[in-house]
């Protein structure tokens, strides 16, 4: 089988440090000892990516089980749960909401910006009661970066707990938990941490616990209760059988992007380079404002097809780049330049194949993407 030289917004490449990571003579996770202070030590590097002295879990399990976790486990029935929304995931957020019975109510923001931290200000002034907001930190679909500390900071001058989605941005844009006060913070390991998918992690606020402890009606999941993982160190016992070599593989990919250290500069410095290209060449992105770091979103050009693009992309260069679904559909491309795809040399490679099949589908493009991209 020939692999495609993988370009999309997570799952994305994945070093041969951690490949090999993951080839490790297998342990029972259950009962050696050394696989829970293994555990805890990862535990630790991940801390340092969140920036969070709180606690942080690796579930095993895709992105969504984290997402669907912290609603399962903050959410009882009849709570009001503030769901701001300015794109796929952020809308999708409301329907696991509503599945563990909040009554959800929409901030909806322009999809094709950043959250507008002043008019969601204005309408927290009007309505604030509360028990939790979800939002999403990058909107992998549209290409866009929300202001999670801004947003986290409102959230806490009125006591709403917040639960985000960073799955595309832990590890590639900034982020503080701490300092943001963000409550339940998600991520997966697919995307800018680079392992393969099968991993979810969770940060766990002091706020967070108490409200889960403190409930009135227990949790109604047992896979995603949280609350079942509050303990797992002292009583040295894991709710379920954890992913012991996922968890070997992805603890080394902690370990590239702690050894490299200012990882979130080489996100932004490739973004914009990627941008600047696109935009000379006469291509226009979808976000109008707030781009992310992690992830560029196009405009379909008028005239050719997505499954044109993407096909000549995969047979004649094999290089795999991302549609994206619901309402974009057809109508945007995406490449992904998250973790170890956020390379000068890769991102070279693609646009390079991106100029010759836009041109050979008979797109307008003003002189070449690459060497847009090389000059910069
Ligand atoms: C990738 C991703 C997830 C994980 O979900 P999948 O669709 O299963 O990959 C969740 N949220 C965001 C913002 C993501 O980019």
């Amino acid at each position: 089988m020939k692999i495609p030289f993988i370009m999309t917004p997570g799952p994305t490449q994945v070093n041969e440090r951690v490949r090999a990571a993951m080839a490790r003579e297998a342990t029972n996770p259950d009962l050696d000892a050394s696989f829970f202070e293994f555990y805890k030590a990862s535990c630790e590097k991940l801390k340092k990516i969140y920036n969070t002295e709180e606690d942080v879990l690796i579930l095993g399990g895709e992105g969504i089980l984290g997402l669907e976790a912290a609603c399962a486990s903050l959410i009882e029935e009849g709570d009001r749960v503030l769901c701001i929304d300015n794109g796929i995931y952020g809308k999708g957020f409301g329907d696991f909401a509503k599945i563990y019975g909040a009554e959800v109510v929409f901030f909806t923001g322009d999809y094709r910006r950043a959250i507008d931290v002043e008019k969601l200000e204005e309408f927290l002034k009007e309505d604030h009661d509360f028990k939790l907001a979800t939002f999403v930190h990058c909107e992998t679909p549209s290409g866009l970066t929300n202001p999670a500390g801004e947003i986290g900071e409102l959230l806490n001058k009125y006591d709403i707990l917040s639960i985000v989605d960073s799955v595309s941005s832990l590890g590639g844009e900034e982020l503080e938990v701490d300092k943001w006060g963000l409550d339940l913070v998600i991520s997966g390991s697919q995307k800018c941490i680079s392992s393969p998918p099968g991993l979810t992690f969770v940060s766990v606020s002091k706020r967070a616990w108490e409200t889960m402890e403190n409930r009135k009606t227990p949790i109604a999941s047992f896979y995603a209760n949280l609350l079942i993982w509050k303990n797992w160190y002292r009583d040295k016992l894991f709710p379920y059988t954890q992913l012991s070599n996922n968890i070997y593989g992805n603890d080394v990919a902690f370990d590239i992007l702690l050894e490299e250290g200012d990882y979130v500069k080489r996100h932004k410095e490739i973004a914009e380079m990627v941008r600047y290209s696109l935009i000379s060449a006469g291509l226009e992105l979808y976000p109008i404002e707030g781009h992310a770091n992690t992830v560029t979103t196009i405009l379909v050009p008028e005239g050719i097809s997505f499954k044109d693009i993407y096909n000549t992309m995969l047979d004649e260069h094999n290089i795999m780049i991302a549609g994206a679904f619901e309402d974009l559909d057809g109508k945007v491309f995406r490449i992904g330049h998250m973790g170890e795809n956020c390379y000068e040399e890769k991102l070279y490679i693609t646009l390079k194949a991106l100029d010759t099949t836009l041109k050979s589908l008979g797109a307008d493009i003003k002189g070449s993407i690459h060497q847009y991209f090389a000059r910069d």
